[in-house]
């Protein structure tokens, strides 16, 4: 059977032609999106997504937003009809539909979309022994907070490290400063041993998996600090993982094909991939790193 999304109201199925070419979306890139995973049927840390998606409404100023009992009941109805194991809930919220012009439309309804498709975690190789990663100038816009469907920066980035045959690319700014990756944050093990992440700013997106990851760290005791660093740190860093919704808790071997660390995943990367996968209700996945 294929998969159902739900577009403004109406259940379709994924890939039938739904919206408009007018759809500001469409034109500007005008909107705004979640990516949440969903483990048997739940998505997890809902709380947190929709108060992100709110966070990213009121910034690009796009109202009046979806009611937060609307998407969940909508989700709820996605989710039995599209049975799956490990999932993700997809959220997009455009400006709607108008006759192209940049200033906002009046008197145009918001569009909401959701579609629920299967997650297909970081294969157990990638997991076991950590991915390569590739660096790339940081090109994008000043407000990395905000969660745009304008990826364009990030898909190029990352079509450049599938070129070289690396899982990820990874944004650096002019002086050196490392923010994040195309679709992930990083955290690196200094090396003092402490584990380290790009502060929660305009620069960086603030993901759901990276705030999951400081809770498990300081409720294990690890010293933990938001606290950016540069490529230069990164390569002398014990450890480095990437973390987010699709990445989950993913050890990083090389970055330009410099080896950090050991190179492979180390003791506190192991320990948080662990933790982190318990917490989510995928303790299988987690069996690589015991
Ligand atoms: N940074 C960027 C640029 C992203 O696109 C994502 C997720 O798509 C993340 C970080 C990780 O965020 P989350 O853990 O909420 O998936």
């Amino acid at each position: 059977m294929g998969r159902v999304a739900w577009v403004d109201g109406r259940f379709v199925r994924l890939g039938e032609p739904a919206v408009g070419l007018e759809d500001r979306g469409y034109q500007f890139g005008d909107g705004v999106y979640e990516m949440v995973k969903v483990v048997e049927g739940v998505p997890r840390d809902f709380d947190r997504h929709l108060a992100r998606l709110a966070r990213s409404l009121a910034q690009i100023r796009l109202a009046p937003p979806p009611r937060r009992e609307l998407l969940r009941a909508v989700a709820a109805e996605l989710l039995r009809r599209n049975p799956l194991r490990l999932a993700t809930l997809y959220i997009q919220v455009t400006r709607g539909e108008a006759p192209r012009a940049h200033p906002f439309p009046a008197g145009v309804r918001p569009r909401v979309v959701m579609a629920v498709r299967r997650l297909v975690p970081p294969s157990e190789r990638d997991r076991a022994e950590g991915v390569s990663v590739l660096t790339t100038p940081e090109i994008r816009w000043a407000r990395r907070d905000i969660k745009t469907v304008n990826l364009l920066p990030n898909v190029l980035a990352r079509q450049r490290a599938a070129e070289a045959g690396c899982r990820e690319a990874v944004f650096v700014e002019a002086d050196g400063t490392v923010t994040e990756a195309s679709a992930a944050n990083l955290f690196i093990l200094d090396e003092a041993g402490v584990l380290r992440t790009h502060p929660a700013d305009e620069r960086i997106l603030p993901g759901i998996t990276r705030a999951v990851v400081l809770e498990l760290a300081r409720g294990l005791g690890l010293p933990v600090e938001e606290r950016a660093f540069t490529l230069e740190e990164l390569l002398r860093a014990r450890e480095a993982f990437l973390t987010g919704t699709t990445s989950f808790v993913l050890p990083v071997a090389t970055v330009d094909g410099r080896v950090i660390g050991n190179g492979r995943p180390g003791e506190v990367t192991r320990t948080l991939g662990r933790a982190y996968c318990e917490r989510s209700g995928i303790p299988e996945l987690a069996r690589v790193w015991r």
